[in-house]
């Protein structure tokens, strides 16, 4: 154990080494249409520093910090390098935009890249390893509590460039999750430092789906107090691109105004049905009851019970208590 903990340790100080090393990247010559890039996109030199937006030359990290066979060990460990069918080592980022995965505590556990204007594939994650777990991390959620210590909700959004374009607007309160779904552990996290979590994904099919998705991964998570909401953006639209148009304001009155989940849910499990029949309550009913009983929180189980009664035109409450119990 302990030395698993002193590796770790040690892999922690070589992943911020080289995210500082990045960092310096993006003064250099060779660092020039990175930097216009990210001017083109509206980030300002403060933003790209507090979150240590950084730049990954061709060979800068081999050269830098793979030079003896234990160093490419390591490097191998932290995901920085991977490896081909025929033990070939190769560099994962390169020249691409490297945005720093940070942890709790402000440690790099990983980077997120991305090609500079076009190209596949657009972004590159790092691979999960010892320190860097998709569904454990969340991207921005260090930088929100530098900027809040104890902040009133956090937005969920799809995007590295959406955390970061909302921060510069000064929405300083969203994270990303890294290229996967929204899943327990994320809101489970979440709901530990804050009390209402609003999902803003991108205005299209991938978005609405999240979105779904997410709520299915909250609703047993939901304890009297806590709240998730929904926030559509326009179609074409990521929260990135919207606050270029809008401007702070005109976005966060939309986050005000996010949907309830409570209506996402129903809106969602009642799309193709017809309660106006008898056969369309019952299905409601099967696709219903089991996740409104999944629901923790004693208030959100009643109001969520009874907007569904009144969805199928069962106003009584006795009637309502059956209904339910005839499901596990
Ligand atoms: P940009 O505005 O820079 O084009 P975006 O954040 O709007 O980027 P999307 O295509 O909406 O890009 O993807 C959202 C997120 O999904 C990305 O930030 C990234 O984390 C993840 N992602 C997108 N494409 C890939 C990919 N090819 N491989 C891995 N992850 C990806
Ligand atoms: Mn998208
Ligand atoms: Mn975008
Ligand atoms: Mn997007």
């Amino acid at each position: 154990h302990r030395f698993e903990r002193d590796k770790r340790v040690n892999l922690h100080g070589a992943m911020s080494e080289i995210a500082l090393f990045y960092q310096s990247m993006l003064l250099q010559n060779i660092a020039k249409p990175a930097v216009s890039y990210l001017k083109s996109r509206g980030l300002s030199k403060s933003v790209v520093e507090a979150f240590g937006i950084g730049y990954a030359p061709k060979h800068a990290l081999m050269n830098q910090f793979g030079k003896t066979a234990d160093d490419k060990k390591r490097l191998l460990e932290m995901g920085m390098l991977g490896e081909n069918d025929d033990k070939r080592t190769y560099e994962r980022f390169r020249d691409r935009i490297m945005f720093p995965i940070r942890d709790k505590r402000g440690r790099v556990i990983g980077f997120g890249g991305r090609i500079i204007d076009s190209g596949t594939p657009k972004y590159l994650n790092s691979p999960e390893t010892v320190l860097f777990q998709k569904s454990r991390h969340l991207y921005g959620l260090y930088e929100v509590f530098q900027y809040h210590p104890d902040p009133k909700y956090i937005v969920v959004v799809e995007g590295y460039m959406d955390v970061v374009a909302l921060a510069q607007f000064g929405v300083n309160y969203a994270v990303a999750t890294l290229g996967t779904a929204t899943s327990t552990e994320h809101i489970q996290m979440l709901f530990r430092s804050v009390d209402t979590i609003i999902c803003c994904y991108d205005g299209d099919r991938a978005g609405k789906d999240a979105a779904w998705r997410a709520l299915n991964a909250a609703l047993p998570l939901l304890d009297d107090g806590k709240q998730i909401q929904f926030s559509f953006l326009p179609d074409g639209e990521d929260p990135d691109s919207l606050i270029r148009k809008i401007g702070k304001e005109a976005f966060e009155e939309l986050l005000l105004k996010s949907m309830g989940y409570d209506h996402f849910l129903f809106e969602s499990l009642s799309k193709d049905i017809d309660l106006s029949n008898q056969q369309g309550k019952t299905k409601l009913s099967a696709l219903a009851i089991p996740l409104i009983k999944s629901v923790p929180g004693a208030a959100h189980k009643l109001l969520l019970k009874n907007a569904f009664g009144t969805r199928i035109g069962m106003l009584d409450a006795r009637q309502l208590d059956q209904l339910f119990n005839a499901y596990a």
